[in-house]
């Protein structure tokens, strides 16, 4: 799997001076997207079920049970896609394997709105199906259920800390906050959610009286915290501990970006692939607190791990000279842009700005034969572009070719768009026949994704990563 290359031309003091390893794979999970659908519409199913069970229909029968119903309803499968939500967020690597980090983040999003209207719409549907039936205003039902029902006002309170989290991520909102802010009013979430379940277990209908249906609601509930636990928690605790990873060495790639090369214990025995990426957390005492994600930008070969980090806010202005020794947190490996993803033979990388990073690891680990392996590197200037050496060096020994794009778009030395489709076809041919790995950054991917599927070269051929949830 590895090549011979090694960037060991890089000072790498604190490294230990052994030989490239081949390093273990993750493992492949068994299971796939249509386990999880089938599992997602059995317990949808149940859940409706229970509602019928309860004589939930029998309340159809007047148009304020019809309002009752309906806030029974979306309150059931509110809190079911809140607790898809934790498992979308438990971070676990065979969600990553089937679905990859991407396509997990959008479902994310939807479902997080989804989940957020219908606990909303349960507030408003049950407040006036119970007043309709009362013959009482909306309003003062409202402040009767608060008042005088076990558990109503928490309640409350967790669908106002939900629509605070639902207003943190609207698009506009969440450019304006920065990434920390955005994550701090995300862990209202939890306690959201601690309200959430009190309320239902002691006032819903289908708990308070059916212990089978109580267990199933708890079994949930514990299963979508145990996949967070195990995966978000027990895991990177369990690859931190074992592996005690420092940094080794900090070099300067290009002004702004540096690679830092971190070692540990038993690295060869760390299941990883290039293209894959980790959530660093450096042990230092303003920075312990914060984790932020980075993918390798060299092929793993049990000796060390590097990471090629451009200066982009203040994060990761201190990350390029960290103190050397410096202990990690680590979380991951994640992400699907690996070799695991291909389907062809043939396998065109297209990398823009720091987005290299994956696509490095992956020219230096992807197999080669005369003519596999094809780079294009679009870079804004000759100063943006990362480890020519390095690609040249790898390019050669392994076959590939790379062509580097470096300009801005529109000016004199680059009136046209290189990444359109007649662009992409004059620089690779055979472009049909590829799988297609791209990484850079958003408006440069959006450009390719369009240019590829305007090629019409399927889904199942592109891979590519975001910089950015
Ligand atoms: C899967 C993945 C792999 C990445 N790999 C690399 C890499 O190899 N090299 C590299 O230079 N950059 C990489 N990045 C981008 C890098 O994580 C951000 O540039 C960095 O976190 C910015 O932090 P900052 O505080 O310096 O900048 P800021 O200006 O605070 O943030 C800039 C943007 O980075 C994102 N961001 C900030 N903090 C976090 C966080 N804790 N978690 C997730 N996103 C965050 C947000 O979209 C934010 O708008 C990767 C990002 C992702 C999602």
């Amino acid at each position: 799997m590895n090549s011979t290359y090694t960037t060991q031309s890089r000072a790498l003091a604190a490294a230990p001076a052994r030989k490239n390893r081949r390093v273990p794979v993750p493992r492949i999970w068994p299971v796939t997207a249509n386990d999880v659908y089938a599992i997602l519409g059995g317990n949808a199913l149940l859940i409706l079920a229970m509602w019928i069970r309860h004589g939930g229909p029998a309340l159809l029968a007047t148009t304020a049970g019809v309002f009752t119903a309906a806030g029974e309803i979306s309150a059931l499968f509110g809190t079911y896609l809140v607790l898809i939500q934790l498992i979308l967020m438990s971070r676990s690597p065979w969600l990553d394997q089937v679905f990859g980090q991407d396509k997990i983040t959008d479902a994310h999003r939807w479902v997080g709105f989804g989940a957020i209207w219908l606990l909303v719409g349960h507030g408003v549907l049950t407040t006036v199906g119970y007043a309709m039936g009362l013959g009482a205003s909306p309003v003062d039902e409202f402040l009767t259920l608060l008042g005088t029902y076990p558990f109503v006002l928490w309640s409350a309170v967790a669908i106002v800390l939900f629509m605070g989290v639902g207003i943190s991520s609207v698009r506009a909102v969440r450019r304006r906050a920065s990434y920390e802010t955005w994550y701090a009013i995300h862990l209202f979430t939890y306690l959201a959610i601690a309200l959430g379940f009190l309320h239902q277990l002691f006032v819903g209908v289908d708990f308070t009286t059916d212990p089978i249906a109580r267990i199933y609601w708890i079994a949930l509930y514990l299963v979508a915290f145990g996949t967070l636990a195990v995966f978000r928690f027990g895991q990177p605790i369990n690859i931190s501990w074992r592996h005690r990873f420092r940094v080794a060495n900090v070099v300067e790639e290009v002004p702004g970006v540096a690679s830092i090369y971190l070692t540990g214990r038993e690295l060869e025995q760390l299941p990883v692939r290039a293209g894959q990426w980790f959530r660093l957390r450096f042990l230092t005492a303003g920075g312990w607190y914060r984790a932020h994600p980075f993918s390798l930008s060299a092929a793993p070969n049990g000796r060390f791990l590097r990471f090629t980090i451009k200066e982009l806010g203040d994060y990761t202005h201190t990350l390029q000279s960290m103190p050397v020794g410096t202990p990690v947190f680590v979380e991951g490996p994640y992400g699907a842009l690996t070799g695991a993803a291909r389907t062809r033979a043939r396998v065109l990388l297209v990398a823009g700005g720091i987005g290299i990073t994956p696509l490095r690891a992956l020219l230096e680990e992807l197999p080669a034969a005369r003519g596999n392996l094809t780079l294009i590197y679009r870079a804004s200037g000759p100063e943006d572009v990362v480890f020519k050496r390095e690609i040249d060096e790898l390019a050669s020994l392994r076959g590939a070719t790379v062509h580097y794009l470096v300009g801005r778009r529109g000016s004199a030395e680059m009136p046209v768009d290189p990444l359109d489709p007649r662009g992409m076809r004059r620089l690779v041919p055979d472009i049909n026949d590829r799988d297609i790995f791209v990484c850079g950054p958003a408006g440069m991917m959006s450009r390719v994704l369009s240019t590829l599927r305007r090629l019409r070269i399927p889904d199942k051929q592109i891979h590519y990563e975001r910089f950015a949830f």
